[in-house]
């Protein structure tokens, strides 16, 4: 029996008169890869402010694992374990990778931060730390300043960040954005394994990584879902095809 995770009952967000997620319904199940896609101005970046709060909806409602966060703040949504991957600026580029991940574990734990003073507890943090990015296999780079990191692996460096907030649901925005092939391919491969065990939506504009990766599509077009389903299912819808791919 499925189990959606998130799910969107008819979102709507209008700036000013102009709607940009227009009745919206999605529905995310539990364990899976779901991609959100659709051309430039669909609707997908404003569709993820909404679901990380960091826009309220005019209206329609968000549900995670089955209770109504519409009305929950951006810090309560994160709390609950919903993480938006953010971009490169917010890594710290003058820490190490090492630092830049004690960072994150340090927010995630809050307002219990002086927890973290006493120095079994620094260990600890550190061996966490250390267990992350060993995870997105950034764990011979732990003294590196996160400005000396190339370009891909700043991107796992982000995925650490995130997985330092201990996510259960993880928003990702074009992860593989502005990536050569082998970055692409890491960063696929990252993706696929810390994925296990938890949820993944993710904004991707790469097909081939789209298809590889993801379980179920969502195909935006001027704010309102065009088509769902899998990769074989959306590629060959005609109206996807007419829409989204121009064929
Ligand atoms: P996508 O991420 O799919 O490219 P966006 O969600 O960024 O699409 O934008 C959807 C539409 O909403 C676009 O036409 C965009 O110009 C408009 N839009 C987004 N944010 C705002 C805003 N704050 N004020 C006015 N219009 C906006």
């Amino acid at each position: 029996m499925s189990e959606y995770i998130l799910e969107a009952r008819n979102l709507t967000k209008c700036f000013k008169g102009f709607t940009a997620v227009d009745d919206l319904s999605l529905e995310v199940e539990k364990g899976t890869i779901h991609a959100l896609i659709g051309p430039n101005g669909a609707g997908k970046t404003t569709c993820f402010n909404l679901l990380t709060k960091f826009l309220s909806p005019t209206s329609g409602e968000i549900y995670f694992r089955g209770k109504d966060i519409t009305r929950a703040t951006a810090a309560q949504i994160a709390n609950m374990g919903i993480v938006r991957s953010f971009q490169i600026s917010a890594i710290f580029p003058h820490m190490t990778v090492l630092e830049n991940v004690r960072v994150g574990l340090q927010k995630s734990v809050g307002s219990t931060f002086h927890f973290w003073k006493s120095e079994a507890s620094l260990h600890h943090l550190n061996d966490r730390a250390m267990e992350i990015l060993s995870e997105v296999g950034l764990d011979v780079f732990s003294e590196t300043l996160a400005v000396h990191l190339p370009y891909g692996r700043k991107r796992a460096l982000e995925f650490a960040a995130t997985l330092a907030m201990d996510p259960v649901l993880m928003l990702l925005d074009e992860p593989t954005q502005g990536m050569g092939h082998e970055d692409v391919d890491r960063v696929t491969a990252l993706i696929r394994k810390v994925a296990s065990g938890r949820t993944v939506l993710m904004v991707e504009h790469n097909m081939s990584v789209v298809e590889g990766l993801c379980d179920r599509i969502t195909v935006l077009q001027r704010g309102a879902v065009l088509a769902e389903g899998t990769y074989a299912e959306v590629s060959t819808n005609q109206q996807v095809m007419q829409a989204y791919m121009g064929v």
